[in-house]
């Protein structure tokens, strides 16, 4: 039996028909920018996620960017984040001019450990930003507690965790703003690039439109700020209207999986992801399971057929390109076992059950025979 971690196809197959309609009437209509689809998506995803607003745009990347951006982050101001998340969280940084300072994360959640990060503020220290890895978000009431006696901003990094929640609320509900990505392979993701940045606060909601084009305030052809080409297209808002419809659905299926996973390597050598105490809802955009013997057991379940990944190999501090930031091997101790250790095993929803009992199976079956367990 074959297992894959994605399977876009799938979602394309059980909304066809209205996928294909609702694409075909973008094109009929000769409306491609900026367009009805695009502000009914921003209203339908803002009030999912409690917030008042949702400013759609290209990425992930450039929701991060631009929200940065909309904060006031420039010319060296230092910004708190973690090793232990995907590339763009710090190039978001660097392209405002920002320098990314580097704290640990916890080795239960994978998320910033908010009783490192003090010690990493200076006098340049603006904001925290604070990644949902995985699909659990972080402790935010102690970073905003942090952030609120320093003065910082905070921006959430929430790429991989729409849906989710913590003691109740959706992510967004926390910093002063946040960023969705709709990359195909998130939880929501659309036919190509696109994002959003969530937020409250009406000043960088105005000024985050601003900057996704141009930096074009409410005149046209004025420019209030150097700003971006980072409309999202309609056909990308069209599409993800659609598949938003079944996110909840969605996102309850990765659940139903991860708990064939968690009874299936319960008293084992490999150790299930934590819900951490605070988290009301994690949506597995990753069900990462942590073992010492990961490139083993990584080969094994490829020989049968059960796919599977590794997020993130290298942390961000010892990549090649950010060596100027001057770190070196041993700084984040806990990142760097976690790149040693951890694999992402197959929850997405279109699995079938006895796919993912499979795969379980697969999984107990290397636990047991190997450790003895
Ligand atoms: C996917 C992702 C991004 C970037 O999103 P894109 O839409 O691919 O630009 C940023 N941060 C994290 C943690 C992500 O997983």
């Amino acid at each position: 039996m074959k297992v894959p971690l994605v399977d876009l196809r799938s979602q394309y197959e059980e909304l066809k028909e209205d996928l294909d309609a609702a694409v075909l009437s973008v094109l009929s209509s000769g409306n491609y920018a900026s367009g009805e689809n695009v502000r009914l998506l921003e209203e339908e995803i803002a009030a999912s996620c409690n917030c008042r607003y949702g400013i759609a745009c290209n990425s992930g990347t450039d929701a991060l960017k631009i929200g940065l951006q909309a904060m006031g982050i420039s010319e060296g101001d230092e910004v708190i984040t973690t090793p232990f998340t995907f590339v763009a969280t710090i190039e978001a940084i660097i392209q405002n001019g920002g320098k990314p300072v580097f704290v640990d994360i916890t080795s239960d959640s994978y998320n910033i450990d908010v009783s490192q990060i003090e010690r990493a503020i200076s006098p340049r220290t603006k904001a925290i930003l604070p990644i949902h890895l995985f699909g659990q978000i972080a402790d935010m009431e102690s970073i905003m507690e942090i952030a609120e006696a320093k003065n910082l901003l905070v921006l959430e990094d929430a790429a991989q965790s729409i849906g989710s929640t913590r003691n109740g609320k959706p992510n967004g509900n926390w910093g002063i703003a946040a960023a969705l990505s709709f990359f195909p392979t998130k939880n929501l993701g659309a036919a190509g690039d696109a994002g959003m940045i969530l937020t409250n606060d009406q000043d960088i909601a105005d000024r985050s439109r601003n900057l996704r084009v141009h930096g074009m305030a409410k005149q046209q052809y004025l420019y209030d700020d150097i700003g971006h080409t980072s409309r999202m297209d309609e056909i990308q808002a069209a599409v993800l209207r659609v598949k938003f419809t079944k996110l909840a659905q969605w996102n309850e299926a990765r659940n139903i999986h991860a708990r064939i996973y968690d009874r299936a390597l319960a008293e084992t050598d490999i150790t299930p992801p934590a819900i951490v105490s605070g988290t009301t809802y994690h949506t597995y955009h990753q069900y990462t399971v942590r073992c010492s013997r990961r490139d083993e057991f990584k080969a094994y379940l490829g020989e049968h057929g059960v796919a599977s990944a590794i997020y993130y190999p290298i942390p961000l501090h010892l990549q090649p390109a950010y060596a100027y930031l001057g770190y070196r091997e041993g700084d984040f101790p806990v990142s760097e076992r976690a790149c040693r250790e951890v694999l992402s095993l197959p929850v997405q929803p279109h699995l079938t059950t006895e796919q993912v009992e499979y795969a379980a199976d697969v999984a107990r079956h290397f636990a047991v025979a190997k450790a003895g367990v």
